[in-house]
């Protein structure tokens, strides 16, 4: 993998297949830079929790979620094991309330 900012940004939103998060943490073990930059992707996605008003998603979707993460319980622990390489990472609370992953 290149430096590719999308690409950071996409594994901070949790919004790549498994493989292609593995390839991007991969490349964030090795790579300075990008590892820099995805940390800071990661402090612009846990501030979207706070500036964003919580909304109640519907009773049917909730369920329809819940039943679909029930039938993919693969997708879970590849996911769990694709995130293994950035445990180096620690988060602390911020006086602002936000969260900040430092390397
Ligand atoms: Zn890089």
């Amino acid at each position: 993998m290149d430096h590719d900012a999308e690409l950071l940004m996409l594994c901070a939103l949790d919004a790549l297949d498994p493989s292609e998060e593995s390839e991007v943490r991969s490349h964030v073990r090795v790579c300075p830079a990008c590892r820099e930059e995805f940390i800071q992707c990661c402090e612009v996605v846990g501030h979207l929790a706070l500036v964003t008003r919580p909304v109640l998603p519907p009773i049917a979707l909730r369920r329809g979620l819940l039943s679909a993460i029930a039938q993919a319980p693969g997708r879970r622990a590849a996911h769990l094991e694709a995130s293994n390489g950035i445990k180096d990472i620690h988060w602390e609370k911020t006086k602002a309330g936000s969260f900040r992953g430092t390397a």
